[in-house]
């Protein structure tokens, strides 16, 4: 495992930025994630350094650097065309309310930065320049043995900041690991700090849970720890089976957030529930709305008799932009719910996507007439009957998509009028 974190790989204007700060005689790490994903041999996303310089004495260092979150410690140095966050050892005072610390201080001691970091494994540092690695809780042993394990008391850093035990159950999905039987068993009496946590704190958790390899344990693991009952009771309250269903589907949905979470809900709740539940858990308006309109025409093995009209129907309601991930939502749930069904849905599929490339008329805005149109073939003025008038062309249309040229849509108006039709 050394020799995974020895031969990783670090960017140039990461190593510039540890060696000045080093000439200048501060005591600097590579720290967290990084750490523990090079002990893994996983390429890191991003490389976070720590140092023992103030935020003021890191802006000194270097030509660029954006006070990010300077108060906190936390500065960006811009450098080789890269971004690298730098933050100041720090402690924190403590938690009035289960959020965040009412005070932090700054340290010298890597060792005092590390003791406040939330897991074992998350709470490693790196020098490369030396090679060192100051691992004082225990990181590499539970990387080994795949465990979540918190620093320290798991009661104490769960009723301070009440989103770790959601963090531990993410990085168990994440990382594929379980937690440390202590660690476990401070969730349930933490739930009610747990319950003061912002939800986008908790929706930015869940989702890296659900687009995680493992999402489907990781579900299981929320349910039986009672943190999904906080903020997804509709699952978390639902029978046994519906529960497994909806999770085996969320599992094999394509890894996107929007569409993890309607393949969950769509046999759960309506579509006005699913967009609610998009509200409550802070995703945003438009991703909301989607998650509704998905649930509520996930269920397309119904579809699978109708006719082309029908089916241009279906498209006008749910948008073209919106066919594929309808598609993929309903896939997942048929290939789970109802795999005799596959070979139909797959064929009914085909015909979705064809008449949408077709580009039929779905809107009044896209029919061969205009509204101004519509009023001069029916010698009438802005009245309630150019809107009727409208919506019977919409459906003329919808029924025969070849009717939409401005001639024939005439006659049909002028039939229409006439009451021939
Ligand atoms: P990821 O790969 O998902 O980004 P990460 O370990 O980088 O994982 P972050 O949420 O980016 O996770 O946090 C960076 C580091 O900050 C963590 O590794 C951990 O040391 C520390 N940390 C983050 N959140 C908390 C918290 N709520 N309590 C204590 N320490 C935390
Ligand atoms: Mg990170």
């Amino acid at each position: 495992m050394l020799a995974n974190l020895h031969n990783a790989a670090i960017p140039r204007p990461v190593l510039d930025v540890l060696r000045r700060l080093r000439e200048l005689n501060f005591a600097v790490f590579l720290v967290g994630g990084c750490v523990r994903d090079m002990v893994r041999g996983v390429p890191p996303k991003d490389f976070d350094v720590a140092t023992s310089a103030h935020p003021h004495e890191v802006q000194a260092a270097f030509k660029k650097v954006i006070p990010t979150g300077i108060q906190h410690g936390t500065v960006t140095v811009v450098i080789g065309g890269t971004h690298v966050e730098v933050t100041t050892f720090r402690s924190e005072g403590d938690y009035h309310d289960g959020r965040r610390p009412s005070t932090v201080t700054f340290e010298s001691d890597i060792t005092e930065d590390l003791s406040r970091r939330d897991f074992t494994i998350n709470a490693m540092a790196y020098d490369p320049l030396s090679r060192e690695l100051v691992d004082p809780f225990g990181g590499q042993a539970d990387l080994q043995a795949h465990v979540i394990r918190c620093v320290r008391d798991a009661h104490e850093r769960f009723s301070e900041d009440g989103l770790r035990p959601m963090r531990a159950v993410r990085f168990a999905a994440v990382l594929g690991f379980t937690l440390e039987p202590a660690t476990q068993a401070a969730i349930p009496p933490t739930l009610p700090v747990f319950r003061k946590v912002a939800m986008e704190r908790v929706r930015e958790e869940l989702v890296k849970l659900l687009l995680s390899p493992r999402t489907e344990s990781g579900l299981v693991l929320l349910a039986e720890t009672g943190l999904l009952e906080i903020f997804l009771p509709e699952l978390a309250r639902a029978d046994a089976e519906a529960a497994r269903l909806a999770r085996a589907a969320a599992h094999i949905a394509p890894a996107e957030a929007e569409l993890r979470m309607a393949a969950l809900l769509a046999d759960l709740v309506s579509g006005p529930q699913a967009r609610e539940i998009g509200i409550r858990l802070k995703f945003p308006n438009k991703v909301a709305e989607l998650l509704g309109l998905l649930v509520e025409h996930a269920a397309l093995e119904a579809r699978i008799g109708d006719s082309d009209p029908q089916l241009r129907r279906l498209l006008a309601r749910v948008g073209l932009g919106q066919l594929e991930p309808l598609l993929a939502v309903a896939h997942a749930r048929i290939q789970i719910r109802a795999p005799d069904r596959l070979p139909d849905f797959l064929r009914l599929q085909e015909r979705l996507r064809a008449l949408a490339a077709a580009k039929p008329p779905l809107s009044a805005k896209e029919l061969a007439l205009t509204g101004g149109d519509i009023m001069a073939t029916l010698g009438v003025g802005p009245s309630p009957i150019v809107g009727e008038a409208t919506r019977f062309l919409m459906e003329s249309v919808l029924d025969d998509p070849a009717l939409n040229q401005s001639e024939r849509l005439k006659e049909l108006l002028r039939a229409w009028q006439a009451g021939k039709v």
